[in-house]
């Protein structure tokens, strides 16, 4: 799971799979573009006051307008990958484990302490990826399979070039070591997950991907 590409897997069959979380960003930016005009007309009314209470409500209804889209996309994305795994005849799929992992919101309107005050919850909730949701929907559409989930910690699994050992933060479309490893970007990650399952350490494996399948939520 991860923020940019919703989910990248890859099966021991030599198949990978990128499920795109594109619909989801952009469900996610006009909601947060549409909070902050919100927000910030409500400032400047009296707490309570008739307009304040027009705003808050404004506020809730985008609220939960825009988390039944968010949970439809997520559905539809897990959907995906457990049908994808299923055709793979995947008996037991291993999920790095995001939790606690946040986007940087550092980035703060430093104008007014009570402003600052409101918008930091905001901030908070609006600057975390559903992992936790769209690891629920995972795990209840596998188990509904017999498909096994296991959570590990996918620290480094991004960073590290499983044939050297060499860290670096991946840019570009491809991860490119400088001893000559290259890895789609969106399938290197996962490749290591699958190692650091099945070996415990980030290390090379004796398959390559001979396919990678990309899907959209919806399509
Ligand atoms: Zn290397």
């Amino acid at each position: 799971m991860g923020e940019i590409h919703g989910i990248a897997a890859v099966a021991d069959t030599g198949e990978a799979l990128v499920v795109t979380s594109r619909k989801l960003r952009s469900v996610k930016r006009l909601r947060n573009k549409k909070f902050k005009e919100i927000y910030q007309k409500r400032s400047r009314c009296k707490k309570g006051s008739r307009k304040w209470k027009k705003y808050t409500c404004a506020i809730a209804r985008i609220g939960s307008k825009t988390d039944n889209q968010q949970r439809d996309i997520l559905h539809k994305m897990s959907h995906k990958f457990v049908a994808w795994a299923n055709d793979q005849g995947v008996k037991t799929t291993v999920v790095g484990d995001v939790e606690g992992v946040q986007r940087n919101t550092s980035r703060r309107n430093k104008k007014n302490l009570k402003q600052k005050r409101h918008s930091r919850g905001l901030n908070q909730k609006m600057s975390q990826w559903p992992f936790g949701l769209l690891l629920a929907y995972l795990t209840y559409k596998l188990a509904a399979l017999g498909i096994d989930l296991i959570k590990i910690d996918e620290s480094y699994t991004t960073q590290t070039c499983p044939v050297c050992g060499r860290k670096k933060k991946p840019s570009g479309r491809m991860y490119q070591c400088h001893c000559g490893y290259t890895c789609h970007r969106d399938v290197h990650g996962a490749r290591n997950i699958y190692a650091k399952h099945k070996y415990g350490e980030i290390r090379a494996l004796d398959w390559s991907i001979e396919n990678i399948k990309y899907l959209r939520p919806a399509s």
